[in-house]
């Protein structure tokens, strides 16, 4: 129509470009309503989960919630599992595996979606409470990669568990409530800062800097040695009946205390701590829950640890999660599966290793490569491989499955872009992708573009949030 108003043919070169030339696209040139009414509703959840899972442990405990209020089962307690059952497995109340069975035996082979629900933060150190010229304060040690700078002169809450000696646990949550109180690390003073402010980034707070201020009110007993340090042992020990013993084998993770919001007057972000990789996870449990079975069995993988290397038992590293499949695989064929079954079962699934990417920051355009960037609105960012120092330390997914993925994706008119982590030789990062390639599944990474990524606030385009959601699904209900 419009070609015949303005009264143009397209010349030759035009319809050759047409017909070989490919580009990403802007979701919102040519946005559907409905489907910004859709991803404007999403995302509103999608906050309030941020919001409700701050740990991987309260992340774990909010998807199992979920989990369980849509008919999911706990795989200990079922014996033997038939098309349409639904169930999940934790691993060590931090790591997590939920699926739908299908109808094919599972040596043809699982659809996975793996991501990560641990963020950079910092952790109470083992023996945290001190006072010095009479305030109080908690030692920490950072997790993750982290620039420490980001962490002073803002606010903080305390998540996290303490076992008591009578072995019970007790939930710590400190900055979140309204009328809590919060925490700060004061940075220092930009009048005395003239030596500080010389200084490499790295070096301008140093990590045994990042103490949290607690209090400065002393126990009302003039002569005691360490009374600024036992008024908060005794807030402590009123509020939560703990003691300075137990906070020595606690879990207490400091964490930024602002609340997810949308950034942008036109409200087309979200803005919050831990989005990195809880977008991805929350994306993927979504599309589980409204997932329909299929003949494939369909399943999500929460990992902790990601940001520190993937150990331990919580981490990708951790063969509990194999054990976690081959108990699902022996559930659903009503036997033990013998070695050669397992090793089936692992060469024919699909995994999508779902975590996120940077997104093209234009303020720092020199480290990006702009052709091979992900791009904020332009749907779910998939890297081929991560990794760094010559394509190092990474899995790199083949021509096949990737094509495979992409076209399942266009099928289906779900964006989606490719890019690398930056330019070559800038630095690098990895994803859980290499660990079950490794095992020999199919593997790639494809997840959600983030700005300002490990900062205490994240930021992504909320259409592209929506759209990884819609990639799942699609992945789950579609893929063969
Ligand atoms: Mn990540
Ligand atoms: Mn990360």
């Amino acid at each position: 129509m419009a070609e015949e108003i303005a009264g143009k043919e397209k010349t030759a070169g035009e319809k050759l470009q047409e017909k070989l030339s490919f580009k990403f696209k802007n979701q919102w040139d040519a946005i559907d309503p409905e489907l910004e009414a859709s991803s404007h509703k999403f995302n509103e959840d999608y906050k309030q989960a941020l919001d409700q899972g701050k740990t991987e442990r309260e992340f774990h405990d909010m998807a199992i919630n979920r989990l369980e209020a849509a008919g999911f089962k706990n795989l200990a307690e079922v014996e033997k599992l038939e098309l349409g059952d639904k169930v999940y497995r934790s691993v060590h109340n931090k790591g997590l595996l939920a699926a739908i069975v299908g109808s094919k035996s599972p040596t043809e082979g699982l659809l996975l979606v793996g991501s990560h629900t641990d963020s950079p933060r910092l952790d109470l150190k083992p023996y945290p409470l001190y006072e010095q010229n009479e305030l109080a304060l908690l030692k920490t040690h950072y997790y993750g990669g982290i620039k420490k700078y980001q962490w002073v002169s803002t606010q903080l809450a305390i998540h996290g568990v303490v076992i008591k000696q009578d072995g019970s646990k007790v939930e710590i949550c400190i900055g979140e409530a309204e009328d809590d109180p919060v925490l700060t690390i004061p940075d220092l003073l930009p009048h005395l800062g003239r030596k500080q402010m010389a200084k490499p980034a790295k070096e301008v707070v140093e990590g045994e800097k990042l103490n949290i201020l607690v209090g400065s009110k002393p126990y009302p007993e003039k002569d005691l040695s360490d009374r600024f340090k036992l008024n908060i042992l005794s807030i402590l020990h009123d509020k939560y009946g703990i003691t300075e013993r137990d906070l020595v084998t606690a879990e207490l993770e400091v964490v930024p205390a602002h609340k997810a919001k949308d950034v942008g007057l036109d409200r087309s972000f979200v803005g919050a701590y831990g989005q990195d990789d809880r977008v991805c996870a929350w994306t993927s449990l979504e599309a589980l829950l409204d997932a329909m079975p299929q003949t494939k069995t369909q399943g999500i993988l929460f990992f902790d640890k990601e940001e520190v290397g993937s150990d331990g038992n919580t981490g990708a590293q951790s063969d509990l999660y194999f054990f976690a499949l081959n108990e699902l695989c022996a559930k659903i064929m009503g036997k033990e599966p013998s070695i050669l079954e397992v090793q089936q079962m692992l060469e024919n699934s699909k995994l999508l290793s779902s975590d996120v990417t940077a997104a093209y920051d234009p303020d720092y355009a020199e480290v990006y490569e702009p052709l091979n960037s992900a791009y904020c609105n332009y749907g779910i960012g998939i890297n081929k491989y991560t990794g760094g120092g010559g394509k190092g330390g990474t899995t790199d997914a083949n021509a096949e499955y990737f094509n495979e993925i992409t076209r399942l994706f266009e099928k289906y008119n779900i964006p989606w872009q490719a890019g690398e982590l930056g330019k070559i030789d800038e630095g690098g990062g990895g994803t859980i992708a290499k660990f079950f390639a490794n095992a020999g599944m199919n593997v790639i990474d494809c997840g959600v573009p983030v700005l300002a990524m490990h900062s205490c606030f994240e930021v992504t385009a909320k259409l592209d949030v929506f759209n990884t959601y819609r990639a799942y699904k699609i992945f789950f209900e579609h893929a063969e």
